[in-house]
């Protein structure tokens, strides 16, 4: 049965879509059986999955409203090792026309249980937004990953998030949980960002992720490859940090 992790936090910018195909990367490099659901009607984690958003004949617009099955809409991508359940601009309509439907945040969940058993991880990377669509991929998941970039408002911006966690949580979805917090785009030599890291750790405790991802170029630059970066440069420290960071994913669902 597949581990359902979201990639989640209302901020844009802050590495959801790096760390969901670069997760997904690594754990299909350790052996997992990864599905990345692209969330974000931008299609980047699509794209950064080397499948082409204008090209698709279904996404996940047709599984949300209900025409066809993940099984039917999910496309393999050889080169990253994992299969992507992709989106593109449709789905931005997906928000307005789902108001009407009954089951509206459910539609997600309904459809990852036909495909449960093919999976060890299923992978959703989050729109920023506290959206529809967030709200069906929370739905959906026994908990979520939160990248963050260890600045000032960091601390700030975390607490919306852990709110309609929590909401989620009484009200649609118990299994939910934060799995935990993710430190990306990491500079050491920035004293405030040893700081706002130090912070982290002493609010959330084991809640932060051992693993950090440090700021590498090589990351910034494997999307217009269409790759992950842990595929595109696999010796690059980015793609090391999250092959760790994969590692680290395996034995945290072990202990769930
Ligand atoms: P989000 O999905 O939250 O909007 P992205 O994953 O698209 O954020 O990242 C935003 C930008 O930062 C992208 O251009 C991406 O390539 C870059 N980026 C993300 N993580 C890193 C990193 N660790 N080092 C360098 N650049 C990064
Ligand atoms: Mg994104």
């Amino acid at each position: 049965m597949a581990k359902i992790f979201c990639v989640a936090n209302q901020k844009g910018g802050v590495g959801k879509t790096t760390t969901t195909v670069n997760l997904a990367a690594g754990l299909a490099k350790v052996g997992q059986r990864v599905l990345v659901v692209d969330l974000d009607p931008q299609g980047n984690a699509t794209m950064g999955s080397g499948i082409d958003k204008r090209a698709m004949a279904m996404s996940v617009y047709d599984v949300l409203l209900e025409s066809a099955s993940i099984l039917e809409a999910k496309q393999h991508s050889e080169r990253a090792g994992y299969d992507v359940l992709g989106a593109n601009r449709e789905l931005a309509g997906a928000e307005v026309e789902l108001v009407e439907l009954e089951r509206r945040e459910r539609r997600l969940k309904q459809a990852i249980k036909a495909v449960h058993a093919d999976y060890d991880f299923v992978l959703i990377d989050c729109p920023p937004s506290l959206s529809m669509l967030t709200l069906n991929g929370l739905c959906s998941a026994h908990g979520v990953v939160v990248p963050m970039q260890c600045e000032y408002f960091a601390l700030e911006g975390l607490s919306d998030l852990v709110n309609t966690i929590k909401q989620v949580h009484a009200n649609l979805n118990p299994d939910l949980q934060i799995i935990g917090l993710l430190r990306v785009m990491f500079d050491p030599r920035i004293t405030l960002q040893q700081q706002v890291s130090e912070q982290l750790k002493s609010h959330f405790g084991d809640k932060v992720f051992d693993t950090v991802i440090p700021r590498n170029v090589r990351l910034a630059e494997a999307p217009s490859y269409g790759l992950p970066g842990v595929v595109f440069d696999p010796s690059s420290r980015g793609a090391q940090a999250f092959v760790e960071f994969a590692k680290e994913m395996v034995q945290r669902v072990t202990r769930m």
